[in-house]
């Protein structure tokens, strides 16, 4: 989501102000920090930078700087207290207004601060994505409303909020006819998506994605985040129904014990998480499901952590994001008492983090001498003779093949799993 709204900045500043993206700060007349506020590290992470673009700017004293994303949307002014240095402050609801800001800032010499959530107006200013490759990401929802105990997202980026059906639409065809072949659908909780159509009802994801899939040119459809409780009988419908939709869902979890989920307020159980994947699996039996977890919840006892492992034993993720639990400020989850020691928190991580490893590259051995479809995004990094593209379940494969392939889905042989990539070989057909 940050990465999406990082290019709109950028397209958005190069319309209105001219400006070019350099990727080095030695150059820049303005440097931006789009931050996450997930975690703690993340928070910090981003006053760290902050004192770095400070020396640029003492050396060049016309320069801007500005944060935005989660941080901003957290800190607001407290931002300019501890760094007053920094020109401008937005949130992820603001970010169109940075070229009102930049001019403020340039008139009144004073910082700008602008965190406020104006709905979904923020869509309406932006100009249209920029195409690079075969490959675009559409964002379809803001925010979050299910405010689970341990999370921040819906304090700094606001409650859900969906972009109109005909909008998304609109944009998804603009896509296509630049020659973007695959679109990720994007949201905090991209399955309640509920967009308004012409008639005042409303679409949700199955639908969406039914209407994408037909736009020509198009040829593969993925969405992230899902929330469990949002997936729906007519979404995993969507996965028997639609050959366009990649066989690959990220679906957080959190935990396998039912008390600590309770105490997330997830709205669920691991009965009802395993049932649900089990109806996925069904509709779509070589669907890679990938799942987050958070370790060291307050009150996680080494029994409700057993439970977490049993629950990534039986599903055979294809593959997690694990965390180490965060005190985020503001949070209820903050309030809680029992907080589990660092160090286990920290073994804990460790040992499921070796067991979902584990469960990657079992899959990706099984990938061997399977045939995939194989969206050609470039070149290869490592060897630039080669070419590069990703498979349904989005594993990196590189192959040897000619340049012109590059932007089309190819059938490729795997030959060989690699700890963080695949080899494979063009299938030639007679
Ligand atoms: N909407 C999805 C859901 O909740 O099902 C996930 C989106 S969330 C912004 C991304 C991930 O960050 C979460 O799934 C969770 O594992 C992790 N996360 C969020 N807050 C956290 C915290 N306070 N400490 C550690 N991890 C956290």
């Amino acid at each position: 989501m940050n990465e999406y709204d990082s290019a709109k900045i950028a397209d958005l500043l190069a319309a209105t102000q001219g400006m070019e993206l350099t990727e080095d700060s030695q150059d820049a007349d303005l440097i931006l920090f789009n931050t996450c506020s997930v975690r703690e590290k993340a928070q910090e992470k981003v006053f760290h930078e902050l004192g770095r673009a400070r020396l640029v700017k003492e050396a060049r004293p016309g320069v801007l700087i500005g944060v935005g994303g989660c941080v901003a949307s957290q800190e607001g002014a407290a931002i300019i207290r501890r760094a007053p240095y920094v020109d401008l402050v937005f949130g992820p609801q603001t970010l169109h207004r940075l070229p009102e800001l930049i001019a403020k800032r340039r008139s009144t010499g004073r910082p700008q601060v602008d965190i406020s959530f104006p709905e979904i107006e923020k869509f309406d200013h932006l100009p249209a994505a920029r195409v690079e490759g075969a490959s675009a990401f559409v964002s379809i929802m803001e925010g979050c409303s299910k405010y689970c105990t341990f999370c921040v997202v819906p304090y700094t980026r606001g409650e859900e909020i969906s972009r109109p059906h005909a909008q998304v639409l609109a944009e998804i065809r603009d896509l296509a006819a630049a020659g973007v072949r695959e679109v990720t659908l994007l949201g905090q909780n991209v399955n309640a998506y509920r967009g308004a159509l012409p008639d005042g009802e409303s679409a949700d994801l199955a639908l969406l994605l039914a209407h994408a899939a037909a736009v020509p040119g198009i040829e593969r459809l993925r969405f992230t985040t899902s929330h469990p409780r949002e997936m729906t009988p007519r979404l995993v419908e969507a996965f028997a129904s639609l050959p366009k939709l990649a066989s690959q869902l990220h679906l957080p979890v959190q935990s396998g014990s039912d008390r600590i989920l309770a105490a997330m307020k997830r709205g669920y159980t691991a009965l009802e998480y395993k049932s649900l994947v089990r109806k996925l699996r069904a509709a779509r039996p070589d669907l890679s499901l990938t799942t987050d977890f958070i370790v060291g919840f307050p009150g996680e006892t080494d029994a409700d952590f057993e439970k977490t492992l049993a629950l990534a034993t039986e599903l055979r993720f294809d593959g997690s994001f694990n965390f180490l639990y965060s005190q985020r400020p503001g949070t209820p989850a903050a309030e809680l008492e029992h907080p589990v020691p660092q160090a286990t928190k920290q073994a804990r991580f460790e040992r499921l983090q070796e067991l979902l490893e584990q469960c990657h590259a079992a899959y990706s051995q099984a990938m061997v001498d399977s045939v995939q479809k194989v969206l050609v995004t470039g070149h290869a990094k490592k060897d630039g003779a080669e070419l590069s593209g990703r498979c349904d379940n989005n594993r990196i494969v590189n192959f040897a093949g000619q340049a012109r392939l590059i932007g089309q889905i190819v059938e490729v042989r795997i030959t060989a799993a690699l700890p963080h990539s695949l080899r494979g070989e063009v299938v030639i057909r007679d």
